[in-house]
């Protein structure tokens, strides 16, 4: 069994993300960069599937800058066996990446691949599903709780109602929600054999892919400051404000 994890270098999440004063985007030039963290638990799972015997290889692979090697180095220092980086300085879309995902697919043959439910910085929820749809493969997305099985995979979703049990056929697509583990820290002798591990540089026009973006952004903007807020002596007080003055209810 062979699988293949997409980790997406992203803004950390606990930096103050700003956006640039030419209302082109957010600032990333001297802010700290890391996995996204639905990454994390997705290379997470992987590892633990290959502790437990029922994974062979894992595979972590990420698109973008020459920096996204080390994000590859993490997945490795947390277990994966091996990377692949397909570099591109230009912002990549989800479905430029899910293309270029279908093409490793293509060329890697793994039987599972295991994403993010969504990316914190772009928050698109969008690779997983149209890696899905181009491969023509189920999906099993937002996934707390995962059991491989032979053949097929059984997968506890986080949905709106509450919670969704399914199965599907191998080969299939992953994304992983929250409550599915706690990733574990690299320890550092790991770390130094990470090192070692191998990456594969690929580039999109050896996979085949226009990336050409499709979204043309007008303009980023910092959301309204909120207004100071006001301590109330009494329910009663609290309930004609809420009446009289907010009106909400
Ligand atoms: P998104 O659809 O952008 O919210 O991303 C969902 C998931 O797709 C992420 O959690 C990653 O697993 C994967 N992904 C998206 N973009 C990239 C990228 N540039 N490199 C590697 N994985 C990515």
């Amino acid at each position: 069994m062979k699988l293949l994890i997409p980790v997406k270098r992203v803004i950390d999440y606990n930096v103050k993300v700003r956006v640039k004063s030419d209302g082109t985007g957010v600032e990333t030039s001297n802010v700290k960069m890391s996995m996204n963290p639905f990454d994390e638990i997705s290379v997470e799972e992987a590892v633990r599937m290959k502790e437990a015997g029922t994974a062979e290889e894992v595979i972590a692979v990420s698109l973008g800058v020459a920096q996204c090697q080390e994000t590859i180095r993490t997945a490795l220092a947390m277990g994966a066996d091996r990377g692949i980086h397909v570099a591109s300085d230009e912002e990549l879309e989800p479905l430029a990446v899910a293309k270029m995902l279908k093409a490793l697919v293509d060329k890697e043959s793994p039987d599972l691949v295991i994403l993010g439910k969504q990316a914190i910085d772009d928050d698109a929820n969008q690779t997983g599903q149209m890696l899905a749809a181009l491969l023509g493969w189920p999906q099993a997305t937002f996934v707390s709780e995962l059991e491989l099985n032979d053949g097929t995979v059984k997968a506890v979703r986080e949905i709106d109602g509450g919670l969704e049990t399914i199965e599907v056929n191998l080969p299939a697509i992953v994304t992983v929600d929250l409550r599915l583990n706690e990733p574990r820290y690299a320890s550092l002798p790991n770390i130094m054999k990470a090192k070692k591990k191998p990456i594969d540089e690929l580039t999109p026009d050896d996979l085949g892919v226009d990336i050409t973006p499709r979204i043309e952004t007008l303009t980023v903007e910092e959301p309204a400051s909120r207004e100071a807020g006001v301590m109330v002596e009494t329910v009663a007080e609290l309930v004609d404000k809420l009446k009289n003055e907010a009106r909400v209810i």
